[in-house]
């Protein structure tokens, strides 16, 4: 089977969860799966080829995909972090959550100026989350070589919003 239709089989959804109208996608039967992860990880090495240099991963559903990328491709993996985690210099990028907003950390010095970054979360919403981890690339001097997701929710706006950089979802509900 594709990798999307793995993942259509796995994936549950919890209704009214965090809160009324919302509904969660649940990946842990995805990560549970043995030998899918290999596979989703194979999908985006074989359709990306040698384009990327390092994996940046979201914290922390992002690490998950993005480590195994790391282990398959054999390029360096950097985590970006939710705020106060990392020690030393950091730069930061905000995003806007529905109430308030949330910002992201990547340590100064991690990327080095040039190298074409993947940055890899597990599920695409609004895309607030990968575009404030795009904008640490491009703080870092570095280039967005493109986002990579397990799953990408439509009609949240996320696509129309991280336009600008190539975007592979390796399932998409719609
Ligand atoms: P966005 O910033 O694109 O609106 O939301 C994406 C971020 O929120 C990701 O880091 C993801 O982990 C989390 N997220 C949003 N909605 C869901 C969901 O339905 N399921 C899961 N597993 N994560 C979600």
């Amino acid at each position: 089977a594709s990798p999307s239709d793995r993942i259509a089989a796995l994936l549950t959804s919890f209704p009214d969860c965090p809160e009324p109208g919302v509904v969660f996608r649940d990946l842990a039967g995805v990560y549970a799966e043995p030998g899918l992860l290999a596979q989703l990880a194979g999908h985006v090495t074989r359709h990306l080829g040698a384009g990327f240099d390092r994996i940046l991963a979201v914290e922390s559903r992002g690490f998950v995909l993005g480590s195994a990328l790391a282990v398959l491709a054999g390029v360096p993996l950097t985590l970006a972090r939710k705020p106060g985690k990392l020690p030393g210099p950091v730069y930061e990028a905000a995003y806007d959550l529905e109430y308030g907003s949330d910002r992201l950390e990547l340590q100064k010095g991690a990327i080095a100026p040039g190298e074409r970054v993947l940055c890899v979360d597990d599920v695409l919403a609004t895309g607030g989350t990968l575009s404030a981890a795009a904008a640490l690339v491009e703080a870092g001097g570095a280039e967005v070589a493109g986002l990579a997701v397990v799953v990408a929710l439509a009609g949240l706006g996320g696509r129309e919003r991280l336009s600008g950089h190539p975007l592979l979802a390796l399932h998409e509900v719609t």
